[in-house]
């Protein structure tokens, strides 16, 4: 398995992070600036890049935990760096290293796979909906599509 020296340089590399020249535009498009109270430049895509290029500890830090994946960052950036797959990649090293206090595990197969902040955010919306829409989310994507399969086999 990689080390997290050579995941954060594959990071680096899938997401072009090298190339950003700190705008900012990213930070203004990024939609956790309305989703969150507590925003900061600390969990704002360009907090995250910088904290990556220039070597803080980046796989621990919580705010890897907030982003949505939308990547509308990287629509307004001039150098196209994918804040999406930078902190895709920073999650799966949290992952590896079972880093799971901020990630949701699935009840079927036990994967890790929504960000608890993102997952708060969703559910505060939804707090008017029966509670067995929140069963259904306990569940992973591919999970859920399994179960429906084989319910309608
Ligand atoms: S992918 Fe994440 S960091 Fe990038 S704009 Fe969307 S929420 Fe913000
Ligand atoms: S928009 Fe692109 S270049 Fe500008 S700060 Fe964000 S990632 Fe860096």
């Amino acid at each position: 398995m990689k080390n997290r020296k050579d995941k954060i340089a594959e990071a680096k590399r899938v997401s072009g992070a090298d190339s950003c020249v700190e705008c900012g535009r990213c930070v203004a498009a990024c939609p956790m600036a309305e989703m969150y109270a507590n925003f900061s430049i600390e969990m704002s895509p360009r907090g995250i890049i910088k904290k990556t290029l220039i070597g803080d500890p980046v796989v621990e830090d919580k705010n890897i935990w907030y982003c949505t994946e939308c990547n509308a960052g990287t629509d307004t950036c001039p150098q196209k760096v994918s804040c999406r797959d930078l902190i895709r990649k920073l999650r799966e090293a949290a992952v590896d290293e079972n880093l799971l206090e901020n990630a949701k595990t699935c009840k079927c197969c036990g994967r890790a796979f929504v960000a608890i902040p993102v997952e708060d955010f969703v559910f505060a919306r939804l707090k008017d909906e029966p509670p067995n829409v929140f069963g259904v989310l306990d569940i992973c994507p591919p999970c859920r599509r399994e179960i429906y399969l084989l319910r309608n086999a």
